[in-house]
């Protein structure tokens, strides 16, 4: 007799997201794999009385999402401190701190003002009254425990009297240009850059916060569809949270941990190889940088910036000492993967890993992040090599009229940013993430399908595979993740709407239900 399944997805509308994509109406699942596909009759029978049945009343059930790139403890900044990305002028990004000065106040004792009130992601580009925050701002809304607000990408802080006076020491060493100060030589509580550092290694989340952090930003990936992340990791508690969360069985998403390259040593001695762990939480692969970002205009470009005709960008990491790093860490038998967004950038390291692997480095399963500007010849090296290309589509926003990309590259190389249809096309394989900018599978989606450059979009169902099973690929998961087929590991998400029926809509549409090996983690029914 077969036995009776735990969990019966019905009257749905299942994309298989294999290839070709199939549809059934219905999924059958035991012992947190898929047990049987089909229509809702075909599945009736593995009905026992202790089956729980879904009735998904006609929405459309996938793969759940995989996102190959994200930071997980800077998304749970935000949720768990004031989320400053809302804010549209100065006064309401103070409102923002002041809320959460009330939370601190609630959850301190009393006697205790040295817990700090910090808030993330604020971006006075977007405003009207377009300032940095400063030290008069922030001093409203506490004159006792220290408060702190960073802009969006971290190069700049703002910080209140108390902050100032308890570092008024390393601040006074900081190189003067980071310390901005007004007519009468005081401090204006802007700081940027290095200035910055003594305030970010005060307020680095130790191991309770750090689960605290964890817990809310996994509360968010499964109300956003995500049964599985990458994690790039370096000095964090985060790893730690996750086994402890396993350990428990409390862990809704799967994480596989890149870590930073000065941990190789470290994960070499203990015997922590690429793809060990548990299920649900595996080492990754080894993380470097070459470049910097078209942002800070620090991307390694063959051709000069359209902004700065002197400039080609930095190497944050230079491509001799890439290099010996790929070769250390392939030669230990580890998954590499490295940062590089400009042209140079991405040529450099397809050069390390084809000189570190005697082989193909797409036998190591080695990944580029970002990819953003790449020319034919490197689509090609891609492709042969099998390396795997780990792209965040969410960064098309920059790639409008009059956007980032324009403004840094010019309209012709704006065209050939994010090469997806090409690259695609090519035989490359494609890993969407968001690296937490933000976290939101169809967010993704949607800009993949709507690319400003209309040769270079995807369809929906490209779209969703680069996120399902192109991710789980870049984490050797193919075999048992990324798509709904019998034998492979019952993670689904279901979707309010089909985004085959509104494709220009993708972003708008609601996560249902997610399910991480079985278990329903997120119900919004
Ligand atoms: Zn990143």
């Amino acid at each position: 007799m077969t036995a009776a399944a735990d969990r019966l997805f019905v009257n749905g509308e299942v994309h298989t997201l294999a290839a070709p994509d199939e549809t059934h109406g219905a999924v059958a699942v035991r012992d947190g794999a898929i047990v049987r596909l089909g229509s809702t009759r075909d599945v009736e029978f593995l009905e026992g009385v202790d089956t729980d049945v879904v009735d998904l009343g006609g929405r459309v059930l996938l793969p759940g999402f995989v996102d190959a790139h994200t930071h997980l403890t800077t998304v749970g900044r935000y949720l768990v401190h004031a989320d400053l990305s809302g804010a549209d002028s100065p006064d309401e990004a103070v409102d923002l701190l002041a809320e959460r000065a009330t939370e601190v106040d609630a959850e301190s004792d009393s006697d205790a003002p040295a817990d700090p009130v910090l808030g993330y992601g604020y971006d006075e580009s977007t405003w009207e009254e377009d300032r940095y925050l400063t030290r008069a701002d922030l001093d409203r809304v506490s004159t006792e425990r220290p408060v702190a607000a960073f802009r969006e990408d971290m190069h700049v802080a703002a910080v209140n009297g108390v902050v100032l006076d308890r570092f008024a020491d390393a601040l006074a060493a900081a190189p003067d240009e980071t310390v901005p100060t007004d007519a009468d030589g005081e401090p204006t509580g802007v700081l940027l850059e290095s200035a910055i550092d003594p305030i970010y290694e005060a307020i680095e989340p130790g191991p309770a916060e750090t689960r605290e952090i964890v817990e809310a930003a996994l509360a968010d990936c499964a109300a956003k569809g995500i049964a599985g992340f990458h994690d790039m990791v370096r000095n964090s508690h985060a790893p730690r949270a996750y086994r402890e969360l396993d350990a428990e069985g409390e862990l809704t998403a799967r994480v596989r941990v890149n870590y930073w390259s000065d941990h190789l040593d470290a994960l070499r001695e203990v015997g922590l190889g690429t793809n060990d762990g548990s299920d649900m939480v595996r080492t990754g692969a080894i993380k470097s940088y070459t470049d910097g970002s078209f942002g800070g205009r620090t991307a390694r470009l063959s051709e000069p910036y359209a902004d700065a005709p002197d400039e080609t960008g930095q190497w944050v990491v230079d491509p001799r000492e890439l290099s010996e790093t790929v070769a250390a860490a392939t030669a230990a038998g580890y998954q590499f993967t490295a940062h590089a967004i400009g042209d140079e950038a991405v040529d450099a390291v397809l050069d390390a890993y084809e000189e570190a692997s005697e082989a193909d480095p797409g036998e190591a399963r080695h990944r580029i992040e970002h990819v953003e500007l790449a020319d034919d010849e490197a689509i090609d090296r891609l492709a042969t090599s099998g390396v795997v290309a780990s792209v965040q589509p969410n960064f098309l926003k920059w790639a409008g009229e009059d956007g980032l990309y324009e403004a840094r590259l010019g309209q012709e190389r704006t065209a050939e940013t994010n090469r997806y249809r090409d690259m695609l096309d090519a035989g490359v394989t494609l890993a969407f993430g968001s690296d937490g900018m933000p976290m939101d599978p169809l967010l993704g989606v949607h800009h993949a399908v709507n690319a400003p450059a209309e040769a270079q979009r995807l369809t929906v169902t490209e779209a969703l595979r680069a996120y399902t099973r192109g991710a789980a690929y870049a984490g050797f998961d193919e075999d048992r993740l990324g798509t709904v087929a019998v034998g492979k590991r019952a993670d689904l998400v279901a979707l309010d709407a089909s985004p085959w029926e509104a494709p220009d809509a993708i972003r708008d549409i609601g996560v249902a239900m997610t399910v991480v090996d079985g278990d329903v983690v997120y119900d919004e029914r």
